[in-house]
């Protein structure tokens, strides 16, 4: 069997060996799914949303061995991984609540009583990226088991660890066997088999548009159901009324967050002409002041790259003689560290301002007023998220309402909570996941009339 070795991004240093599935591996796990799916299904509400919290509590109890793993497996620093481990088990005990309130309706209708059942849609097939493998992991993962349905999750090639560990607690926790799978491997392989196979009913999929597209059209095939979450280009817009010291300080976080390997990664900073000097006088400090460095250490609030191709396709969009307004620091030696790098002034058609570049890189432009503000941030493919600062709430309002995009914050970078929708507009994605209504992603609604006469 061929195995995939893990390496830490922070040393370089081999952290695991993982096997890598084949096609016929999946075969199996699909079929241990479909034996376990009617078992699921019949699982009393209670029962299954008792199960979840047990799943939610035993994840708790190894937060810290999780955030570890994700540590040394991803880079991640540690206050960021507890936090992405909480996430996991958050998510599930929210989740919990959907057994016994998968709600249908009784519609009036002459000689008759007619009702809705929201029936589990079947076996999930769960494909994660490696930027955030347990949040994202989580983010289908408790919907779609509330809702009745079997999930088998591939974790990305790189970052496998933490799903595989998760798999392991499902089953401490009292999962049925079946009930939620780990398949590490190849997205080629492993991945590819979950969108062709018929009996997966459901393909879940972050990752890159490219990608994703491609298996939209593969799902097409089947008219099988699809949520994707691609890329990101978000515009974080600066109005010359706002906060401006809030808003320099925070800019940094809002994409270079997770060393900017990030699909929120507010990447495109607007900034109102008149305060584009004072803007980035006050930039500069909080770009200067992000600590880079040892993921394990508390203090670290940025790491290392995922890995040295993803590095040097980082880099390709700051070439020799790039406009590099200033940048922060990066550890020397091993690990695929890049600095925090702000580009100013760009073109328009800078491929680091159209591009998603995924790493710690930004671009800040001047924009004329709000019109131009709202033009620039619609001109991409791409509608995620983004930030709008000003104090003037009918702007806020005007342009929240004018961007083409998912999710947008006022005076804050949050976009991503487990109890709101998140998803994106245009080419960054299908559908939405979190929230109030993420369990009818993973449900179909049946009518059924029953006469009485
Ligand atoms: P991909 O889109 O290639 O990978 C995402 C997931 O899909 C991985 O689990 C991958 O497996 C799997 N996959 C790949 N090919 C297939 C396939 N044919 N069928 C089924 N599953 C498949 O992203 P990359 O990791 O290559 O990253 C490339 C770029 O994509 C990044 O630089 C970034 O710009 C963007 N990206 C965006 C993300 C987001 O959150 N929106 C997340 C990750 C990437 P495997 O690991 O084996 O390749």
């Amino acid at each position: 069997m061929s195995t995939f070795t893990v390496l830490n991004p922070a040393t370089e240093q081999a952290v695991a060996s993982v096997p890598a599935s084949s096609a016929e591996q999946a075969d199996e796990a699909i079929s241990r799914a479909a034996a376990a799916q009617p078992g699921w299904r019949a699982v009393a509400p209670g029962e299954r949303a008792s199960l979840l919290r047990r799943f939610a509590d035993v994840v708790d109890a190894h937060n810290e061995e999780l955030a570890q793993l994700e540590v040394t497996g991803t880079g991640h620093p540690v206050g960021q991984a507890r936090w992405e481990a909480g996430n996991v088990a958050a998510v599930l005990r929210y989740y919990s609540a959907g057994p016994e309130r998968l709600l249908g309706q009784q519609i009036p209708v002459p000689g008759g009583l007619n009702v809705t059942f929201k029936e589990p849609v079947g076996i999930v097939g769960l494909i994660v990226p490696w930027n955030f493998p347990m949040p994202i992991l989580g983010w289908g993962l408790g919907p779609a088991l509330a809702a009745g349905n079997p999930v088998i999750a591939k974790p990305a090639e790189r970052t496998p660890l933490t799903a595989i560990r998760i798999g392991e607690l499902a089953l401490e926790a009292g999962l049925p066997e079946g009930v939620f799978q780990v398949l590490p491997g190849k997205g080629s392989v492993v991945g590819q088999r979950l969108v062709d196979h018929e009996l997966v009913r459901k393909i879940v999929f972050t990752g890159s548009t490219e990608v994703g597209s491609k298996l939209m059209a593969d799902c097409a095939r089947q008219v099988k159901r699809v949520t994707l979450e691609l890329g990101g280009k978000s515009a974080n817009i600066v109005f010359a009324d706002a906060d401006l010291e809030q808003a320099a300080a925070t800019a940094p976080y809002a994409v270079f967050d997770n060393a900017g390997q990030d699909c929120c990664a507010r990447s495109r900073i607007l900034v109102e002409r008149s305060v584009f000097d004072r803007f980035m006088e006050l930039l500069e400090p909080a770009v200067l002041g992000v600590a880079v460095g040892d993921p394990g250490d508390p203090g670290t609030e940025m790491g290392p790259l995922i890995s040295a191709e993803h590095r040097a396709r980082v880099a390709s969009y700051v070439p020799d003689g790039a406009p590099v307004a200033f940048r922060g620091q990066a550890p020397a030696g091993p690990g695929y560290w890049y600095p925090p790098t702000v580009l100013a002034p760009v073109g328009a058609d800078d491929p680091a301002f159209t591009e998603e570049v995924f790493g710690p890189v930004v671009t800040v432009v001047p924009v004329e007023d709000e019109a131009e503000a709202i033009r620039i941030a619609n001109d991409t493919p791409y509608g995620l998220s983004g930030s709008i600062w000003t104090r003037d709430i009918g702007r806020a309002l005007r342009v929240a309402r004018a961007v083409e995009t998912g999710n947008l914050s006022v005076n804050s970078h949050a976009s991503v909570r487990y109890w709101t929708p998140f998803g994106g507009f245009k080419q960054s994605g299908l559908g939405r996941e979190l929230g109030p209504d993420a369990l009818d992603a993973f449900t179909e609604v049946k009518n059924v009339f029953i006469a009485t006469e």
